[in-house]
């Protein structure tokens, strides 16, 4: 049979907690327990193995069914210092509730892993939040400290659409008042969060994500890394990413992703350079991350490494590789694009020569046809000036196109169409003042028809243009 414990209810001391007074170490009670094993803790702790890490009080164990196990102090009520961290546990066990099972499961390997730490290093230090520091309004799951520094670990599970905006709001709370206590918060944030807009290298945060992103040497690594980089005035042209900023801050933060299957528990690292600060805030993506180890995460190195060198050193090299991929590529489109112009250019040059070229032959062809237009126009004009002087004196004078018409129609008939032919095909060449020369040459020719008179004119014409 399992008893679970539900939660406590009175604050009359029920430590979860004790001193094993042989091993001088702390001993956590099971959250969840058989019958025999709480009748076996209360064998052990009748024979005065616990004692009260506060005021070292002997301890029995004792077992309610809404209460689950629990030490308790002998005699009397619980001390003030376990009466304290007891209303802290219940406390903290309100600011979890809505946290998944997971969550439980997180915060148990992520104390053992450091407790591991701890027993090598005495530099290191770590608690249960609620227990290293009962005082607090609101409590890190664990409370790490290495030689000075403070840390405030947290692991957020159950994130979701809906809660999200809610969870940033507490989340970013949550992330100040643990620094005004003096602690560096890290975060763990279950389930992938991540929006990303691939084609621009960008990923789109959350307020909370902002907040808390953590700021580790790996971190201050990718700082310098981005300032050399980023001489190249192009770098994020390369990259496609629409800077908010001429003058970016290069300030690279990290997030810790906690995935977890039934095997182990993963962290995936992922960093981005912080650029804009206003809602919706984006940043500039890292290289895709990488996931390693849950223990490996929670090393220790002066700091929470947070990282593994190995992985980080790759992914570092493959930014640079992309960088000068990018760079190569961007710059081998603008050697195209210019080639292209260059040569679109010369072509365009090439064309508009040859057109001046064909309009100056068109030009000088008009010129030319024009002065041999004047030639012939000028040659039959001194033909119709001597036609007129040899003409026979008996032949009648006419004066007009009109009488010309009239003489005609008298003559040969001549019809409307007929009429129309002469004045526009034959007049302008010979000269609509030359009437009599028509008529000179009709009387000449001695013309019995249009059409004989229309092979007098052109012959006359022709004669004139050679
Ligand atoms: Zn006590």
């Amino acid at each position: 049979m399992i008893l679970k414990k539900k939660g406590n209810n009175r604050g009359e001391g029920f430590l979860r907690e004790a001193l094993h007074v042989i091993d001088n170490e702390l001993y956590r009670l099971p959250y969840s327990t058989t019958k025999e094993e709480v009748n076996n803790l209360k064998k052990l702790a009748d024979k005065a193995l616990f004692q009260c890490p506060h005021c070292n009080a002997k301890l029995i164990v004792k077992y309610g069914d809404t209460k689950g196990i629990y030490f308790s102090h002998r005699h009397s009520e619980a001390c003030e210092e376990s009466k304290k961290i007891d209303q802290a546990e219940k406390r903290y066990i309100r600011q979890i509730e809505r946290e998944t099972k997971i969550h439980h499961t997180i915060q148990a390997i992520l104390h053992d892993e450091i407790s591991n730490q701890a027993k090598k290093n005495t530099m290191i230090k770590v608690e249960f939040g609620y227990r290293a520091k009962p005082d607090l309004k609101i409590f890190p799951d664990i409370w790490v400290k290495v030689a000075d520094r403070e840390f405030a670990l947290s692991i957020i599970t159950n994130v979701n659409s809906l809660i999200d905006n809610k969870l940033s709001n507490t989340i970013s709370k949550r992330h100040q008042y643990f620094l005004e206590q003096g602690m560096e918060p890290i975060w763990f944030i279950e389930k992938k969060e991540q929006a990303i807009e691939k084609e621009k290298n960008s990923i789109i945060l959350w307020d909370a994500e902002l907040t808390i992103a953590a700021k580790t040497n790996k971190d201050r690594e990718w700082d310098s890394l981005l300032a050399s980089l980023m001489k190249d005035k192009m770098f994020f042209k390369y990259f496609n990413y629409p800077v908010s900023t001429e003058n970016i801050t290069i300030d690279v933060r990290s997030m810790y992703y906690i995935y977890s299957n039934e095997e182990r528990i993963v962290v995936k690292i992922q960093r981005f350079l912080k650029d804009r600060l206003v809602k919706p805030y984006r940043a500039f993506l890292l290289g895709e991350g990488y996931e390693i180890p849950f223990a490996d995460a929670v090393l220790i190195k002066n700091e929470f490494l947070l990282s593994n060198p190995t992985l980080e050193a790759h992914c570092q090299d493959e930014f640079v590789q992309e960088f000068k991929q990018l760079q190569f590529e961007f710059k081998e489109r603008l050697r195209i694009e210019q080639e292209r112009k260059l040569q679109e250019e010369e072509k365009r040059e090439i064309l508009m020569q040859q057109i001046l070229k064909q309009e100056e032959i068109k030009k000088q062809q008009l010129i030319q046809q024009r002065l041999e237009q004047e030639e012939r126009h000028r040659k039959i004009l001194k033909q119709v000036s001597e036609q007129k002087l040899n003409s026979n004196p008996e032949t009648t004078r006419v004066s007009s196109y009109d009488s010309l018409k009239s003489l005609l129609k008298e003559r040969i008939g001549l019809t409307q169409s007929q009429q129309m032919e002469l004045w526009t095909t034959f007049m302008p060449v010979i000269g609509y003042k030359n009437s009599d020369v028509v008529w000179g040459l009709f009387v000449k020719n001695d013309c019995k028809s249009f059409g004989e008179l229309k092979i007098v004119l052109q012959n006359f014409i022709s004669k004139q243009s050679k």
